[in-house]
């Protein structure tokens, strides 16, 4: 299994090259080293998975940032992610080695404790998980349900004409059941993501709290067919701590620049605006 990782704006040693957290070495290692909730691990435990794949071993570590993380100290003293600012990640491993509950969990461990710490927060999207095709995002919101299953925390899927950013069952006179919603994570096809952000300004303003993409099959979401799209929708992420992880089996140097040209515009884009 060939598996390579590679992020943006961790830790960086004394010669400047960056530092890699050790990787997972058991499951079980969530709950105890990254504090991760009992009932995530659970979650994970009751989808039969015992040990992690090689992909969720190494990406895992660098994903959960965890203030309550009790790990080893030679692990913590190597850890790539920066507290306040997370990384951006580009993942490659072939397909059907996990890399779906890799990006999920991490994901949901995040919004657990933004949860638990502000007891009444106000349900906002931050997290966005975008799949090139209506298969993929179904596949993805189901097991991104049994992940969540008794968090609280509410996953759905973009459907054509769907209204975002409104509170479920509170959204007024104008619109049926599930055409109007306010969960933690949404999950789009760009193609109909793209046509609801063009329709509307204000539904980009509902994605304003969006802090976490991930693009799944990232070579296929950044080639050409759909490229504009997703840069598209990417572009309208206004919140400057947005982070990226992009998951994909196969990766050409081209998409991998290409990705990684948008996100350094994108913070010489908010270095100006803050200078200003
Ligand atoms: P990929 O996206 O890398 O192609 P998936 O995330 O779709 O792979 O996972 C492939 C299969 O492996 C799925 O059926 C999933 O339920 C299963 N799987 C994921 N993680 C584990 C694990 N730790 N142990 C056992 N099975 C797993
Ligand atoms: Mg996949």
């Amino acid at each position: 299994l060939r598996s390579k990782a590679s992020a943006t704006h961790g830790k960086k040693d004394k010669q400047g090259e960056p530092v890699y957290p050790a990787p997972l070495e058991y499951f079980a290692d969530l709950e105890g080293h990254f504090a991760i909730s009992r009932r995530l691990c659970q979650n994970v435990r009751e989808q039969g998975y015992v040990t992690a794949t090689e992909v969720q071993l190494a990406a895992l570590p660098l994903l959960i940032d965890s203030p309550e993380r009790n790990l080893p100290r030679e692990v913590a003293a190597c850890s790539a992610v920066d507290d306040t600012q997370g990384i951006d990640l580009l993942t490659v491993a072939p397909t059907g080695s996990g890399k779906t509950l890799a990006f999920l969990l991490p994901l949901f461990h995040k919004i657990a404790q933004a949860r638990r710490k502000e007891e009444k927060l106000q349900r906002r999207t931050t997290a966005l998980i975008l799949a090139p095709t209506k298969e993929l995002v179904s596949q993805i919101t189901n097991e991104a349900r049994k992940l969540g299953a008794n968090t609280g925390i509410q996953v759905a899927q973009v459907r054509k004409g769907m209204r975002l950013g409104h509170d479920r069952g509170t959204s007024g006179n104008d619109v049926g059941n599930e055409s109007a919603v306010k969960v933690d994570i949404l999950v789009a096809a760009p193609g109909t993501l793209h046509s609801i952000l063009k329709d509307i300004d204000e539904e980009a303003a509902a994605l304003q709290d969006v802090d976490t993409l991930v693009l799944d099959e990232a070579d296929v979401l950044l080639d050409p067919l759909f490229r504009e799209q997703t840069t598209g929708i990417w572009n309208r992420l206004s919140n400057p701590g947005l982070r990226v992880s992009l998951w994909s089996a196969t990766m050409g140097s081209n998409i991998e620049e290409l990705a990684r040209s948008i996100i350094e515009n994108r913070h010489k884009r908010l270095q100006t605006s803050d200078d200003a």
